[in-house]
Formats: C-alpha cells, sequence, structure tokens
C-alpha cells in the first residue's frame, strides 16, 4: 500500500455509516479479550470478557453493551488508529493497511472467562514467551498469550506512522460534529 492510498483509506473509513462500519468487523473476538498494558506495549491474553460467547464469538449484549460496562469500548476510528489495541488481523486494521501478514486464531478452547480467572492455570512464563515479571497476585497478567502469535508486527510501526494524520483527522470530525 502507498502512503496515499493508506491516507485515503483512514479517510474513507471515517466516512462510513454505521452499518458499512459494523460489515468490516470480522468478529473474531480478539479485541474481546482482556489487554495488559506494560510500558513495552499491550499484550492480549487468554481471558476474554464474561459476554463473549466462546463457542461462536459473538458478544451476549451486543446492542446495550455500552451501557452498563466499563470495560468495553466501542470500537471507533480513535480506536482503530491507537497503536496496540486491535490486532493486525482485526478487520478496520486491515481496511486501512491491507492483509494481515498472520492471521490471529487464538485457541478458544483454552479461552476462559474473567470471572473464573482465580480458578484457571496460570498461562506458565516459559509457555507464553514473554520477559515479564512473574506476578505473584491472580490477574490477566498471569495469562498473557505467548506474543508469537503475532499480536503486534507489521501495523504497529505502521499505525505509528500515520497516528498524526488519524489526529488530524479526528480533529476535524470532532469541529465539524460540533457545528
Ligand atoms: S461487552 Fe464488549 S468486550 Fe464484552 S463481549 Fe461484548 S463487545 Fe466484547
Ligand atoms: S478484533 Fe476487530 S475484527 Fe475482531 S472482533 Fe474486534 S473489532 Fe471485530
Amino acid at each position: 500500500m502507498t502512503d496515499t492510498e493508506i491516507k485515503n483509506r483512514i479517510e474513507s473509513l471515517a466516512r462510513l455509516d454505521d452499518a458499512a462500519w459494523e460489515s468490516l468487523c470480522k468478529c473474531c473476538g480478539v479485541c474481546c479479550m482482556l489487554k495488559h498494558s506494560r510500558h513495552t506495549g499491550t499484550y492480549y491474553t487468554s481471558v476474554a470478557c464474561n459476554n463473549l460467547n466462546l463457542g461462536t464469538r459473538r458478544c451476549a449484549v451486543y446492542s446495550t453493551r455500552l451501557n452498563n460496562r466499563v470495560f468495553c469500548a466501542r470500537v471507533d476510528l480513535s480506536v482503530v488508529l491507537r497503536t496496540g489495541l486491535l490486532p493486525d488481523s482485526c478487520g478496520y486494521i486491515e481496511y486501512i493497511y491491507g492483509p494481515a501478514p498472520i492471521q490471529i486464531r487464538p485457541d478458544f478452547s483454552k479461552v476462559i472467562h474473567e470471572r473464573d480467572m482465580s480458578h484457571a492455570t496460570p498461562v506458565s512464563q516459559m509457555e507464553s514467551g514473554n520477559s515479564h515479571p512473574r506476578h505473584t497476585t491472580p490477574g490477566p497478567w498471569n495469562h498473557i498469550i505467548d506474543d508469537s502469535l503475532g499480536w503486534r508486527t507489521r501495523a504497529m510501526e505502521l499505525r505509528d506512522k500515520y497516528a498524526d494524520f488519524g489526529r488530524d483527522i479526528l480533529r476535524r470530525i470532532a469541529r465539524t460534529t460540533q457545528k
């Protein structure tokens, strides 16, 4: 993708109506997994929001998910443009930057719900392959998924590169909606 193509894609994403926006979601369920932020980046865990149906990977409360669930955030353009929140293979990321080099397909048979976290066996540091200090208290950090799955690959650099351009668009949208 050329520089111009990527900028045009960001611009066109900003203009999509709700139906077209929703149609880009691949319903992979990946963004409904708990994330753990550290200074080295955002890491996905094998712990899913309690509202995610682990069989269908669909949200059980989608139409009302933003009413009373602090954890859930609408995936909008600002989320798409922020580095680290969505995987390369997210439909919105692919729309802007092209097909991901690796499709993220977690083994959902190993995914647990947030409510079951304290009973589940943590992913071992060796198995997870990450270099985080081991936490002694239970939490999503005990379930960080092996980053070799490619959560954060190509699009990270690209997302950094176009962050300023994306912010300009978001400011422009905010000004338009205030009028
Ligand atoms: S409430 Fe939000 S995070 Fe939870 S399953 Fe639904 S969309 Fe995903
Ligand atoms: S990661 Fe992207 S494609 Fe997958 S469910 Fe979330 S918004 Fe949809």
